[in-house]
């Protein structure tokens, strides 16, 4: 467990008292948290890796209130960690340090503005959930596409913040390829006004891509225009097993020739995941007499109907079965099966607590490079001296991989030093491949120190020189990203 060092802050000196009324003066006093117990669950991350402390804890109800917030932290030079539905992986909503910080919490920030169906857009303020984005998208006969296992508590503002990715991104791009404008508060309390719903806009640097994977670091989001999308007709999914990571990415590359962008899904779990599924919930076992290698959840979205779509997946299967490139298959034949398919592959991450101490790596490869550089990182591993079990899955179509390691525990200290071995290697074979050590979570405050070892020094360069133009003093969330 990691937790900051250092004395808490002192919430009893002058300028402290001084300041904490004016923050109840300009949100009330309902929505300024100072004590302890109330403070808590916003001080620890989802999965109680970080722990962190602050001067309180800040829910305002409106981008006028969250820019009174900003210019008094600027003015009394007290940071702010941005947050959402604090489900993030790396920590990043998290204070950090023990420097005087208050957690800006966005939640209350949950309105709809407009939806305009002729434009296909939706304006939404930052603390509106993804679920509730979605159902409303669906409530109009549209889908938006974002999709992910927290998606019943995170937020928009956490979702571009992170620029999220899920498992529609093969079809439909990262949460940056769905927005078209935000609008933001900056760290001197300025608001940025860009809630343009505009898809041709070339006026100039691009503040939206500039706000929207800093994680905090950059502005504090108070909304944005988010593109909607015909709502398809049907699905078909299918679970195929296959020998090995080559094959999947053959397969892929067929898939993609027969369906085109009807192709929404191509997720990998390998066996051992299945079985770790199988254990925790064993009303999820795989469908197979014999564990597969490695097996891929397909999933087709249609626009015309359900017997079309099947008819076009089930082609795809069977000239894949003939080849020998897979060596079974199974096509759901109704919703219900699509969705324990689907409870399968969401299951993993749950399952996968239970099996040990995990050493998580969310990295991303060129497709090409996935099959050659797993070989490298299993060999790289193999030089441990230790029991070390890959349980490897992920969203294969955007060559991103979930690569964990897994291994009984052998007391906090080893462990630890395990952990960063392996982390090490792995990353390392990363970075040789020319790949991310962080595809989909961010930074937050668990890469950080990682991403200064392995990144460009000029790129570092020129993004420290981004953050001193737009947050001279550091306020915005410190001790995260860079
Ligand atoms: P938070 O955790 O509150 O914050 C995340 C970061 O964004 C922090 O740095 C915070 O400071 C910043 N932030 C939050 N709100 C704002 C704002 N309004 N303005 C500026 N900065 C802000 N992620 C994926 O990409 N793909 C997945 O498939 C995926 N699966 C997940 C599955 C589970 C079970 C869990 C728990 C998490 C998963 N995540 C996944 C990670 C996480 O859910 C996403 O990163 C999500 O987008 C974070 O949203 P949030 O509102 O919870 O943000």
């Amino acid at each position: 467990e990691l937790s900051c060092a250092g004395a808490p802050p002192s919430p009893g000196a002058p300028d402290d008292v001084a300041f904490l009324a004016a923050l109840v003066a300009a949100v009330g006093a309902a929505h300024v948290l100072t004590d302890a117990a109330e403070m808590a669950a916003f001080l620890r991350d989802w999965r109680g890796r970080f722990h962190g402390q602050a001067l309180a804890v800040v829910r305002p109800g409106s981008t006028p209130e969250v820019a009174a917030v900003l210019r008094l932290c600027h003015g009394h030079r007290v940071a702010v960690v941005p947050q959402g539905g604090n489900t993030g992986l790396s920590g990043g909503a998290t204070p950090a340090g023990a420097r005087r910080q208050i957690v800006l919490q966005l939640g209350r920030l949950n309105r709809v503005r407009s939806l305009d169906l002729a434009n296909g857009t939706v304006t939404v303020e930052s603390g509106c959930v993804l679920q509730q984005v979605q159902q409303l998208a669906e409530a109009h006969d549209r889908l938006f596409p974002l999709s992910l296992a927290a998606e019943g508590s995170c937020t928009v503002g956490g979702n571009l913040a992170t620029n999220a990715g899920g498992t529609a991104v093969l079809r439909y791009g990262n949460a940056r390829e769905l927005c078209l404008g935000v609008e933001a508060v900056m760290a001197d309390g300025t608001v940025f006004q860009g809630l343009r719903a505009l898809r041709k806009d070339n006026t100039g640097y691009s503040l939206r891509d500039l706000l929207i994977g800093s994680e905090g670091t950059l502005g504090v989001l108070t909304a944005a225009v988010l593109k909607l999308y015909p709502r398809p007709r049907a699905r078909a999914t299918a679970l195929v097993a296959l020998q090995g990571v080559a094959d999947a990415v053959a397969l892929l590359g067929q898939a993609q020739a027969a369906l085109g962008p009807l192709l929404t899904g191509f997720e990998l779990m390998s066996g051992a995941c299945l079985q770790a599924v199988a254990r925790h919930r064993p009303a999820l076992a795989q469908p197979w007499a014999v564990e597969p290698p490695l097996a891929v959840l397909v999933e087709q979205s249609a626009f015309d109907d359900q017997a079309a779509a099947d008819d076009r997946l089930q082609a795809l299967l069977a000239s894949a079965l003939d080849s020998g490139l897979i060596q079974e298959a199974v096509l759901a034949q109704s919703q219900a099966q699509a969705q324990r398919l689907w409870a399968m592959r969401e299951g993993i991450s749950e399952a996968l607590q239970h099996e040990g101490v995990q050493a998580k790596h969310d990295i991303a490869l060129p497709i090409s490079a996935l099959a050659d550089f797993l070989a490298e990182a299993q060999a790289a591993l193999d030089g441990l001296e230790a029991p070390l079990r890959l349980m490897l899955f992920g969203h294969v179509g955007d060559g991103n991989l979930h690569f964990n390691v897994v291994w009984p525990s052998r007391g906090a200290q080893a462990d630890a030093a395990l952990h960063e071995a392996v982390n090490t290697r792995v990353h390392d074979r990363v970075a040789a491949w020319g790949g991310s050590i962080s595809a989909e979570h961010g930074l937050g405050q668990l890469r950080r120190d990682e991403n200064r070892r392995l990144k460009d020094p000029a790129e570092l360069g020129l993004q420290r020189a981004l953050k001193q133009a737009l947050d001279p003093l550091g306020l915005l969330n410190p001790g995260k990203v860079l």
